[in-house]
Formats: structure tokens, C-alpha cells, sequence
């Protein structure tokens, strides 16, 4: 994708996840990544989802590297290079603290299987990566091994990270996380959840 379109699909997908409340204040970052020139579009760091323009849009390579840009990038910079460095086949990269999958990262749970939709669109359950202090390595490094084989997991006391070949399938998969967790906390005010161990028929 050329440079002009990737930028303004980072400004559409964080507006979009703003209005949902996926995103709160400014928090959250997400990005896509064009593997084949290596550079990274990733949210600025710190800025006001609400004015976010295309020019806002900050490059980087792998490395962390500032290509373009006039803010710092996101924070949260090495999360998305060290997810891109170790699995090929993912092309962006949604970050949120959206409220309901956070509360299940602050009792560091994961988010048991309950819909069909997990399966299909997350892999099943929803992991929680250990404790890591915002924006330093080791919450690449935590979360990582979690992706071999699900869509995204939690961070501990933190957030959510959902993962994809595009920023179409990372977007949904951070709304699919959000949407398992409110679903099983309800069940949970009600009755007894039932827990799927696989894609039952
Ligand atoms: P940034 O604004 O630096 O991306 O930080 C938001 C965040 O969610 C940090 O974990
Ligand atoms: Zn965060």
C-alpha cells in the first residue's frame, strides 16, 4: 500500500476505535506494517484521537528507527517491532485498554472460550501475558509466545494487543476480544458460564 493510504488508514482505524471506545483519552496505538520497504505506520505518541490527521502518522523501520513524522511514535514502538520481527505473516498491530477485556488483564485471567466467534476469528481463549511496565521491551517480549497460534492476548494490568495479516483483521479481532470479555462478565452477573474446549458443533 503507498504511504499517502497506509497514513490514513492508521488516522481512520484509531478515530474508529476512539468512537467505540476501544480507545480512552490517548490511549491505545495500533499500526500496519509494509513489510517489503520496511517501514512501520504507527500512531504518534500522546496525540488527540479526535484532530488526528494523515500528517500525524509517524514512520519507523524494525529497528525503532524515526523515518518520518514530527512526533515521537507510540510508546509502545518495541511491542509492534518485536511482534513484526517474529512473525511474518502479521501486517498490523491494534493496542487498546477497551474496558471490559482490561478488567479480565488487571485480575491477570484469561478470557475463557464461551462464543463460536472465538474460534473462528481469536484461536479460542484469550491469554494474559505476564506484567511488563508500559512501553519497555518486555512487554513484546511477554506477549510474544502467546501469539504462535491466537489472534491477540492481554497484558497484565494493562491493555489488550490484537494481531493480524491486515489492519481489517487486527481491528476486528481487538473488537471480537472486547466483545467475548463484556459477554462473559454478564454471564458471569447471571449464572454460570459455560466454557467451550473447542469448536463444538
Ligand atoms: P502512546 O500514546 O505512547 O501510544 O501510549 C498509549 C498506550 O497505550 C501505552 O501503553
Ligand atoms: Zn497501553
Amino acid at each position: 500500500m503507498e504511504a499517502g493510504k497506509s497514513k490514513q488508514q492508521v488516522v481512520d482505524f484509531s478515530k474508529r476505535a476512539f468512537e467505540r471506545k476501544l480507545f480512552a483519552g490517548t490511549s491505545g496505538n495500533l499500526s500496519v506494517y509494509d513489510r517489503e520497504k520496511d517501514r512501520i505506520y504507527i500512531t504518534p505518541s500522546s496525540v488527540r484521537y479526535e484532530t488526528m490527521q494523515p500528517a500525524d502518522v509517524m514512520v519507523i523501520d524494525l529497528a525503532g528507527k524515526v523515518l518520518e513524522g514530527p512526533h515521537k511514535p507510540s510508546s509502545e514502538w518495541r511491542l509492534h517491532t518485536a511482534v513484526y520481527a517474529v512473525y511474518p505473516q502479521i501486517g498490523a498491530l491494534v493496542h487498546t485498554h477497551s474496558p471490559f477485556a482490561t478488567a479480565f488483564a488487571v485480575n491477570r485471567e484469561e478470557i475463557p472460550a464461551t462464543l463460536i466467534e472465538m474460534f473462528f476469528f481469536l484461536g479460542g481463549s484469550i491469554p494474559c501475558a505476564p506484567y511488563a511496565c508500559p512501553g519497555t521491551a518486555e512487554v513484546g517480549a511477554y506477549a510474544v509466545p502467546l501469539l504462535e497460534d491466537k489472534g491477540g492476548c492481554l497484558l497484565a494490568n494493562h491493555g489488550v494487543l490484537a494481531v493480524g495479516k491486515d489492519m481489517e483483521q487486527a481491528y476486528i479481532r481487538a473488537e471480537y476480544i472486547e466483545d467475548a470479555a463484556k459477554i462473559y462478565s454478564i454471564a458471569k452477573l447471571v449464572g454460570t458460564p459455560a466454557i467451550l474446549s473447542a469448536l463444538e458443533e
